[in-house]
């Protein structure tokens, strides 16, 4: 798999890296492609020493013809795939902030406007499940229920966008929206907005940006 979309792919996963998201093997990303297929990076390999050609296409039928496995988290893609058509990309990362709190399984409350940006009032964090299984599918689900981002608990954080370049931005988003309620932590518990306001924000960000039909929050 070489064309145009593998590029882009490993691009993204590229970034993920210089942007401070993931270092050596951890993290993944993955875009979805038509025919209920989607093409994810190969698992435990550096993104440095990778070529277009390595990124791995699943079928609809959970296979694939590479010589390369995909993700470990394959199955976290392919199921938010079929539940969430909002999503045409997913990124997965071991980031420090996002990370620092899922060790602690602390969703996010509305300590800052911006939570509104991933479609609700708090950010949840999914219960832990060992990395890899169906399992961690599973709850990784639920955390996500009208969001586009999460916690994945003792492990990492997920964020969902409409392509790869969306779901780059919102992961990057996330974790310094996790960086800033870490260090206001630093001063004791932060007050957080009332259900009104969040609604207040979660309604302007409808209409937020360039691209209004489609800078949504979801
Ligand atoms: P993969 O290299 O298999 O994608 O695993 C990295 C990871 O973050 C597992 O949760
Ligand atoms: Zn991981």
């Amino acid at each position: 798999m070489s064309d145009s979309s593998a590029i882009q792919l490993l691009a993204i996963a590229r970034a993920m890296s210089e942007q401070g998201l993931n270092r050596g093997t951890a993290g993944n990303a993955s875009a979805r492609l038509p025919g209920d297929a989607m093409l994810i990076t190969p698992s435990g390999l550096p993104w440095d020493r990778c070529e277009p050609g390595d990124m791995v296409r699943v079928g609809p039928d959970d296979q694939w013809d590479s010589p390369l496995k995909p993700s470990s988290e394959w199955r976290i893609h392919r199921d938010i795939y079929r539940a969430r058509p909002d999503a045409g990309a997913i990124v997965h990362a071991h980031s420090p902030y996002a990370t620092a709190l899922a060790c602690h399984r602390r969703p996010i409350p509305p300590f800052h406007y911006m939570i509104a940006r991933f479609g609700g009032p708090d950010v949840r964090c999914a219960e832990y499940r060992t990395f890899g299984t169906q399992a961690l599918s599973d709850t990784v689900l639920v955390a996500l229920e009208e969001r586009s981002a999460c916690l994945m608990a003792n492990h990492g954080m997920i964020a969902i966008g409409r392509d790869l370049d969306h779901a780059l931005g919102l992961a990057v988003e996330f974790e310094t929206l996790c960086q800033h309620y870490l260090l206001a932590c630093q001063l004791g518990t932060p007050p957080t907005l009332e259900a009104r306001e969040m609604d207040d924000v979660i309604r302007r960000f409808a209409t937020y940006g360039q691209m209004p039909e489609q800078d949504d929050a979801s």
